[in-house]
């Protein structure tokens, strides 16, 4: 069979690794210009990989699979090298925060570190690149896909007996395109979170860095929105992310370098209903109107600040991570809206109750902190052309996304 696969990330390796010792042509069409190029998936940051059932996508993968490419991914470091650890497997840890209404989410990590995830994606081309029948396409952006027959058109790439999409996130225009010619794909499109990324010293949260370095708990807020952590970066540095037509922040930490600050997202989870169905306009306005107060440039606030809506004019004790010139001391107030506010305040008054210190008067927010989910697209729909890893809207890690590829791969094998 003549195969295609779009995008060069964490699905499409999934996928290659279980197909490369068959008797498939694989052609791998990645718009990046080559293998050492920043752009290629969103695996280069941070790399953390999560085993857990609770989170990471909306797919049954077994925790056996989620183990196997954990081992996958740590192997091809060349070195072994990583940090580890569980979240809430110390039952008094989980008893406290459950008291106070927090869920606590259970999962085990593996820490590559952004410095060594170059790496990894080198050693797995190196690799790939070298079977016969895996065929590389750089600088092979893919902006058209249509069914021809019982083939699939990729751009002017050909015809191929099946083709999977594996754009990520990141290759949401692509999806645009053919949601638009085949809008019977799409199941659900109503979700976004939004929120801000939160910094603080890392004494305030050193014992429980310690005992899990991965926080994750929900929270159902008074507002009714569900709201939770994401990605704690202990020692981490917060980022800017650029999208091309605005500027959101982010966080990571790295095995060698370290900072004095811990960062973690606050996200509220806004689920409407009919007749919204354009979450990622939604999201990239309220982005959109935050780097318009903030000059192109991401808004800093001081805690107290963001909770009193006053505009921050000057840091106290905590030192920002992220380079000075991506951000404005500004109020975030000007630009979300009330209840995403109200959300993560009370998120974060909640959150001191269990450790002291979160709700300081100094500690930094940053915004806009966006997750956009894709639209959820239906596997079911074309025999020959499907979807896998975040594009599909079905995973939202590297673990998932790999076990996506890897389950489609079994799949075309059987
Ligand atoms: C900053 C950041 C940090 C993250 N940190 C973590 C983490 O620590 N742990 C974790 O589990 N998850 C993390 N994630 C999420 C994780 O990276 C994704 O869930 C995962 O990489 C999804 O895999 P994927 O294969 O679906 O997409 P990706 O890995 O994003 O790969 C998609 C590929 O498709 C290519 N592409 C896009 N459009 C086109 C097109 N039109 N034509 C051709 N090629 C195209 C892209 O260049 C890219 O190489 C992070 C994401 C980001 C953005």
């Amino acid at each position: 069979m003549k195969i295609a696969i779009v995008g060069f990330g964490a699905a499409a390796i999934g996928f290659i690794e279980k197909v490369k010792h068959s008797d498939n042509e694989i052609h791998v069409f990645e718009r990046s210009k080559d293998i050492y190029s920043s752009s290629i998936s969103g695996i280069r940051a941070d790399g953390k990989l999560f085993v857990s059932k609770e989170m990471g996508g909306d797919l049954d993968v077994s925790i056996e699979l989620q183990k196997k490419l954990v081992d996958f991914w740590i192997e091809k470091t060349g070195n072994g090298d990583y940090e580890t650890g569980s979240s809430f497997k110390n039952i008094d840890y989980y008893k406290t925060f459950y008291h106070k209404g927090f869920q606590p989410i259970l999962s085990d990590f593996y820490h590559l570190g952004t410095d060594q995830l170059k790496e990894v994606l080198f050693n797995i081309y190196n690799e790939y690149s070298s079977l016969s029948n895996i065929h590389f396409h750089f600088k092979a952006p893919v902006n058209e896909i249509e069914i021809a027959g019982d083939k699939i058109k990729v751009e002017d790439y050909g015809l191929f007996d099946k083709a999977f999409v594996a754009v990520g996130r990141s290759g949401h225009k692509l999806i645009k395109v053919i949601i638009k010619k085949y809008p019977e794909i799409v199941l659900d499109s109503t979700k976004v979170d939004i929120g801000v990324r939160f910094e603080l010293p890392n004494h305030i949260v050193e014992d429980l860095n310690r005992e899990m370095y991965e926080f994750k708990v929900k929270h159902k807020s008074k507002t009714g929105y569900m709201v939770r952590t994401f990605c704690n970066n202990p020692s981490g540095y917060v980022v800017p992310e650029n999208y091309g037509d605005f500027i959101t922040v982010n966080g990571h930490s790295k095995i060698k370098q370290k900072s004095k600050n811990t960062n973690f997202a606050i996200l509220t989870t806004v689920q409407l209903t009919e007749p919204f169905n354009d979450p990622i306009g939604y999201g990239s306005n309220i982005a959109k109107l935050s780097n318009m107060l903030g000059g192109n440039r991401v808004i800093l606030q001081t805690y107290s600040h963001f909770k009193n809506s006053k505009r921050t004019k000057n840091l106290y004790r905590v030192e920002p991570t992220l380079d000075s010139k991506y951000f404005i001391l500004g109020d975030i107030n000007l630009a979300y809206p009330r209840r995403i506010i109200e959300s993560i305040i009370d998120f974060v008054e909640n959150l001191d109750h269990v450790i002291p210190g979160v709700a300081n008067a100094d500690n930094l927010v940053y915004a806009p902190e966006i997750k956009f989910y894709s639209n959820l697209l239906n596997n079911q729909t074309f025999d020959n052309l499907k979807f896998i890893g975040d594009c599909s809207g079905s995973t939202r890690s590297i673990i998932y996304a790999t076990a996506h590829g890897y389950l489609m791969g079994e799949e075309i094998l059987e």
